[in-house]
């Protein structure tokens, strides 16, 4: 079977009879739309593309969502779709197909089905939300209503579906995909070419995790609060996520995501071991006992991060960011407030985001978790610290284990 391959216009799998000259890799620049879960895929894409030699350079991202971006790029091209990330996806193809002061030789917009988890392998499965997998082909449309405008001005567009949370077929399913847009490429270079994006995504989570892990340990030497934001990858988009956490963190509250928060084995024996021991779960990554129905990675996440807000002391708040009318994310809303606050944790949820920022309501909301936060940290922090085993450590401050 040969998966959605490179695409030059019309339907998924089609190619173009008539397609660009082919410029070495080297020369190539290809644009990725920065949506969805681009947002914690991007160094794969990167490590990938530069294995292949396309130099990281000349991969461009678009830029965070802005109105201005869809106005000014995307206008007229809107999708009927009811999620914003999704319709905002039309600004970021527009900004990279007319935007450039360099055009771009390939548009690069896979149709992530899986992701490749932390969670993987403790869970069902790691799927994404179907309207994520799908909002390529959806966004597509609007450049192709009336004339095929990639075909116009000479772009390549090339959406694989690819599965990163089965790595064993994603070098097929890239193959398949590109061997049209870079010359020469083989099956044998693309498995290898993988390989190294996976580990170059690696690397970056790593590094993600090591610097939460750094805050974690600046707030339990201080025993200081931190919050927890629990949300999709693009909620980190400013004009998605709206910079709620940047509004938070400048009353001086460290902030971490879930999606990064660190697994050392020692700290994940110190929050999950009663757990364990007790036989409610079966490791520090295992979600069953609060989400069974684990199929969607970007879903389980959010439920393992509940679970660590409730448990590490310092993290004295999470908030939970929601697009408006998510449907995978609504029979989520009652579990992960319910485990949150039941460990005395503060719990703000903003569930209603869309394109634009309510400003004045959105300070409102971050003035008054900041008022419960300085309140209520303290008795918090006293209080977890109080439901786990003890911790080396003076008079107040603590060393993480
Ligand atoms: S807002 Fe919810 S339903 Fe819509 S694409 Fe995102 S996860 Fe899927």
């Amino acid at each position: 079977m040969k998966w959605f391959g490179t695409q030059h216009s019309g339907a998924p799998g089609t190619r173009s009879e008539n397609p660009p000259e082919q410029k070495p890799r080297a020369k190539l620049r290809i644009g990725i739309p920065k949506i969805l879960n681009v947002w914690t895929t991007h160094q794969f894409w990167l490590g990938f593309f530069g294995a292949l030699g396309v130099p990281n350079s000349r991969v461009i991202f678009s830029q965070d969502t802005t109105e201005e971006q869809g106005k000014t790029h995307g206008k007229g091209r809107g999708t009927v779709d009811c999620c914003y990330p999704v319709k905002c996806g039309a600004g970021h193809y527009g900004e990279l197909t007319f935007g450039q002061k360099r055009d771009i030789d390939i548009l690069f917009s896979p149709m992530i089905l899986s992701l490749h988890s932390f969670l993987g392998g403790h869970v069902v499965d790691s799927l994404s939300c179907p309207r994520v997998a799908a909002g390529p082909e959806n966004i597509k449309a609007g450049f192709l209503r009336e004339k095929d405008v990639f075909a116009e001005r000479g772009i390549r567009y090339v959406s694989p579906l690819v599965s990163l949370g089965e790595p064993d077929l994603v070098p097929r399913q890239l193959f398949e995909s590109l061997e049209d847009a870079l010359p020469g490429l083989t099956l044998a270079e693309t498995t290898a070419a993988v390989d190294v994006g996976f580990r170059t995504l690696q690397r970056f989570d790593e590094e993600m995790r090591g610097r939460s892990r750094e805050v974690l340990k600046w707030c339990a030497g201080n025993d200081r609060p931190c919050v927890l934001v629990l949300a999709r990858p693009y909620h980190m988009d400013s004009g998605i996520g709206h910079e709620i956490e940047a509004d938070l963190q400048a009353y001086g509250y460290p902030i971490l995501w879930a999606q990064y928060f660190p697994l050392d084995d020692g700290l994940m024996d110190w929050i999950f071991g009663p757990d364990i021991e007790a036989g409610h779960i079966k490791s520090a990554l295992d979600i069953h006992d609060v989400w069974p129905s684990s199929y969607s990675a970007n879903t389980n996440e959010i439920l393992w991060g509940a679970k660590v807000a409730a448990r590490v002391p310092w993290i004295t708040c999470a908030i939970r960011l929601t697009s408006y009318e998510c449907g995978m994310d609504q029979p989520t809303f009652t579990p992960v407030q319910q485990i949150v606050e039941r460990s005395g944790t503060l719990f703000f949820s903003f569930q209603e985001l869309d394109s634009t920022k309510a400003g004045g309501s959105v300070k409102i909301r971050v003035e008054t978790i900041a008022h419960y936060l300085e309140r209520s940290s303290s008795r918090i922090i006293a209080e977890k610290k109080a439901a786990l085993p003890a911790l080396a450590g003076g008079t107040g401050g603590q060393a993480l284990p």
